[in-house]
């Protein structure tokens, strides 16, 4: 009842969500009773979690940010909620997105635009801007976001909280709704690096339903992080860290990258050695991303045809059905990744970009393993700056793309990356929070947890 006051009280400021649950206040009764009868409780049970609403919720409406679904009500949960449910987690509510995660500010939204918990003016980041915003103001403990390009880390950098990309394939991706299915994950948001690596634990591993996901076993994130003792002067001893020397150059705001600098000082402090390593396809990584994202959701969000899900246009002909349904449904963003996406694809265009794009993406993932041979784990800003204003980009797409410069090579390379709060740049009343990025070798969310709860 609390967390239910405190969302519905900063809603009207924040907007980060898009449907409220009406069944909290019972699962929460049902824990209650089951308390009172001595009953077993799952290792999250009661707590409030929130739920990007391009994730399938089978009590609530999931319509990914978009027009298109707006009616839209799965028949199914996703499983990371379902696993979610059966720790006895409460889904409080859905939250707001850009259109099926193609965005950087949730501007994008169909529906409204979320403010940044920090100052109202600003954009909380994007896509995953409504989980991140909530968990920030505080109207849940933990959230679920995805990260297809960067829309866990940036809002999370951009909102002061810690926010983690897992490994592709560490979390089954049935019930998220695809963007770009080579690309996506299911990420988590909370306000401490413990509480986040208990949330992936309980969304991790092998599901049926995804045939892309590993099946690898899940380790017992929670314990390994909550085992260490802080007894010793230098608990990072041994670590070698390399900080990604293209993410600290032009491009990147000044005040950004001293707190890198100094998180670096930081990291020395705490025992570990820190070397610049450099990653030389680094800047091909976006216009890459931008080729083979559009490229998958062109392909991806053929399914949305008037037909089987969410809004239709009546019409006489068949393909004006398709046609209608598709220019009401879709937002301005969403049908320029479409056309971007068809173009690359097409006969004539293929070898010059989709297929380059897919040779950057090798070279792309050569490097990290390279420089990952050489260090344990690498560093660099989450995003190029603190949060913007409320509509400075959004006329600007280039811009708003080039903010994406430090996470999109990540998804590239399928690796697990963990941001967390290191500081903040002036601006707003209270100063603006900057992200530190940590990127891992392929499983290796164990290592980047640990280090992140002796860093914080
Ligand atoms: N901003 C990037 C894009 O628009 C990343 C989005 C994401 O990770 N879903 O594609």
């Amino acid at each position: 009842q609390d967390y239910l006051n405190r969302l519905r009280q900063i809603e009207p400021q924040i907007r980060s969500f898009l449907h409220v649950s009406e069944n909290a206040i019972k699962e929460a009764e049902a824990i209650d009773r089951k308390i009172e009868r001595n009953e077993e409780l799952g290792p999250l049970a009661g707590v409030v979690v929130g739920v990007k609403d391009n994730i399938c919720t089978l009590d609530m409406p999931s319509t990914g940010g978009s027009r298109i679904l707006e009616d839209y009500q799965p028949a199914y949960d996703a499983t990371a909620v379902k696993k979610l449910r059966d720790s006895g987690a409460i889904i409080v509510g859905k939250t707001n997105l850009d259109e099926f995660g193609m965005g950087s500010t949730t501007e994008n939204s169909a529906f409204q635009v979320t403010a940044n918990p920090w100052d109202t003016s600003r954009v909380p980041g994007g896509s995953s801007g409504g989980s991140a915003a909530a968990v920030s103001a505080r109207q849940c403990v933990v959230s679920l976001g995805s990260d297809t390009g960067g829309s866990v880390r940036q809002p999370a950098s951009f909102c002061g909280v810690v926010g983690l990309k897992p490994t592709y394939g560490r979390v089954s991706r049935f019930g998220l709704m695809a963007y770009a299915s080579s690309l996506d994950v299911i990420g988590c948001f909370g306000t401490s690096v413990a509480d986040t690596g208990i949330l992936l634990h309980t969304i991790s591993g092998h599901d049926r339903f995804d045939a892309t996901s590993s099946k690898r076993e899940v380790p017992d994130f929670w314990s390994q992080v909550i085992s260490m003792k802080h007894v010793e002067s230098k608990p990072l001893k041994g670590l070698r860290v390399g900080v990604i020397s293209e993410t600290l150059g032009d491009g990147v705001d000044m005040g950004v990258r001293s707190l890198i600098q100094a998180a670096a000082s930081h990291l020395e402090e705490l025992g570990s050695t820190v070397t610049e390593v450099s990653l030389p396809s680094f800047s091909l990584g976006l216009p890459a991303y931008y080729i083979l994202a559009s490229s998958e959701a062109s392909s991806n969000l053929s399914r949305y045809d008037g037909v089987r899900y969410g809004k239709q246009i009546a019409a006489e002909e068949l393909t004006s059905l398709y046609g209608d349904s598709r220019a009401n449904g879709f937002g301005p963003e969403v049908k320029m990744r479409i056309l971007m996406g068809t173009f690359a694809l097409s006969a004539g265009y293929y070898d010059a970009y989709y297929k380059r794009a897919q040779q950057v993406r090798t070279l792309v993932q050569k490097s990290f393993k390279a420089a990952l041979d050489a260090n344990d784990i690498l560093i660099s800003p989450a995003a190029p700056s603190a949060a913007y204003k409320i509509g400075e980009k959004k006329n600007d797409p280039l811009a708003m793309y080039a903010g994406d410069i430090t996470t999109v090579n990540v998804n590239l390379a399928g690796l697990p990356a963990l941001v967390l709060p290191c500081g903040f740049v002036e601006g707003g009343s209270a100063g603006l929070p900057v992200g530190l990025q940590m990127i891992g070798g392929s499983f290796d969310e164990g290592r980047l947890l640990k280090v992140g709860h002796i860093f914080e």
